[in-house]
């Protein structure tokens, strides 16, 4: 398999440590607020990529944290602490926000289809190993104290800057600009690894540590996560492109220097999901999640679809319009897909053809759109039998997990489709004027059908009995 290694800038052979193993970990979400659909493309990839190796034959472990303390809103050390920020603005404790967004994170991933990970860990509970790990950053030298804080030392490791490919001197210029000057560190850079005396007093996760009363930097998270639950050597690291600077970075120089050795062969990291106006924000604009989705008529499916026709390394913009058409595709394809007669003989030597050939698309980086391709393919070829082809899609189903063999809501008729949604909106107006008589009969008219109404914070979507 060749694989995009961030790390090398190269499309590399997939070997891994272990044979017929693969070590994996994904930077999971910080819970300060719904998850965008940007966030969750870079999901769909890691989703991807995990049942694909699965589908050529390896075993994988994979494991993700949910970061719910110590993530600033810069990825360096300054800016308000993110959970403290989603605290405030809801009037509720960080445990409460922490607990809220997890679930919300988790439903967003069923409604897409994405796997769990084996292992999923809060970052507050494992306190305990990055305290030994920060000691030993200490020991050797790595770490240094400075006003109560903890920070690692950049400049005692080689290749700092190795997976960013960024350039010390660029950077000193930008930071000028858009680091908040940090008098305690010795070199711009330096990252906290114990944050106990800072300015974020009101930070409501602390615990005891060798340094005082505190709490731990965010990507000594990750790093510890990692080194507990997979220990010493990881196959592949993954998260979107945002996180190779500083994050990964940091994240490579704080496990190496602990464990004195490389750590992660593959670096692989998912291009952004860009809204129309550049970059995809949780507090301007139209905040797009799954759940808005949901509202406006579409199945999450259709946006997992429209992620999957592009490559995880290429930028991608949303759109309706482009969404509609995914949706619409989407459609099509399943309904073809659901008229097979599921008859007649499977013919193995033709089947293992297309097996070998959706693998490879696969092995080719993870080529999604021409994974996709093969299926049409499938569909077109006039020497398989119906029941052929049925079994080809529900395997490759397995990895494009589109439910694409699945009868059920996402199978109805367009025109029924737009009459539902004609049918909520009569239904909103109705309750906006207050007449709820109105609005009850409409429900009741469509649970008559089969048709269940859901309310959602987001406003109305429905259910097929
Ligand atoms: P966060 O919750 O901010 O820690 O981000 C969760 C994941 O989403 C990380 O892997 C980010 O790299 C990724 N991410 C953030 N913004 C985008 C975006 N616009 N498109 C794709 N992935 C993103
Ligand atoms: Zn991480």
């Amino acid at each position: 398999m060749k694989l995009y290694n961030t790390l090398s800038k190269s499309h590399e052979d997939f070997v891994t440590h272990e044979e017929g193993l693969v070590k994996m970990y994904t930077c999971g979400p910080t819970v300060y607020h719904y998850a965008h659909i940007g966030n969750l493309r870079t999901y769909i990839f890691e989703d991807i990529l995990v049942k694909g190796l699965e589908y050529i034959g390896y075993k994988v472990d994979r494991v993700m944290n949910i970061t719910d303390v110590g993530h600033l809103t810069s990825d360096a050390d300054s800016g308000e602490d993110k959970m403290t920020k989603g605290a405030k603005r809801e009037g509720k404790t960080v445990y409460e926000i922490a607990n809220f967004y997890t679930e919300a994170f988790f439903k967003d991933m069923e409604n897409l289809n994405i796997r769990k990970p084996s292992i999923i860990e809060k970052a507050s509970d494992h306190i305990d190993i990055y305290i030994k790990m920060i000691e030993r950053l200490l020991k050797l030298d790595y770490a240094y104290i400075s006003h109560g804080n903890v920070y690692f030392d950049i400049s005692k490791v080689k290749d700092y800057y190795r997976l960013s490919g960024k350039n010390p001197e660029d950077l000193l210029i930008g930071v000028r600009d858009t680091v908040e000057k940090d008098d305690f560190k010795r070199n711009p850079y330096d990252f906290a690894l114990w944050f106990t005396v800072s300015k974020f007093e009101n930070q409501d996760m602390k615990w005891d540590s060798p340094w005082g009363v505190g709490y731990p930097g965010w990507h000594i998270e990750c790093s510890g996560i990692c080194y507990e639950k997979l220990g010493e050597y990881l196959d592949i690291h993954c998260g979107g492109v945002d996180n190779i600077f500083p994050h990964h970075t940091n994240e490579i120089a704080q496990s190496e220097a602990f464990l004195g050795h490389k750590w992660c062969n593959f670096w692989c990291h998912g291009a952004h999901l860009n809204d129309e106006t550049g970059k995809m924000s949780k507090s301007k604009g139209e905040f797009l999640t799954v759940d808005l989705l949901i509202s406006k008529g579409y199945s999450p499916l259709d946006y997992r679809f429209f992620c999957l026709n592009s490559h995880y390394r290429n930028s991608l913009v949303f759109s309706y319009d482009s969404l509609d058409i995914a949706k619409n595709t989407l459609n099509k394809l399943k309904n073809k897909v659901l008229s097979l007669t599921k008859e007649g003989d499977i013919d193995k030597n033709k089947f293992d053809i297309y097996k070998k050939r959706f693998s490879s698309s696969f092995e080719n980086d993870i080529n999604t759109s021409s994974m996709i391709t093969v299926i049409y393919d499938v569909l077109k070829d006039n020497d398989l039998t119906d029941n052929t082809k049925f079994c080809l899609i529900e395997d490759f189903d397995r990895v494009l997990s589109l439910d694409l063999t699945v009868e059920k809501k996402k199978n109805v008729s367009l025109e029924n489709e737009e009459e539902i949604i004609k049918k909520i909106e009569e239904r909103k107006i109705a309750k906006r004027n207050k007449d709820f008589i109105l609005a009850d009969k409409i429900r009741d008219e469509l649970l008559s059908k089969g048709i269940k109404l859901i309310d959602t914070r987001e406003g109305t979507t429905y259910e097929l009995l």
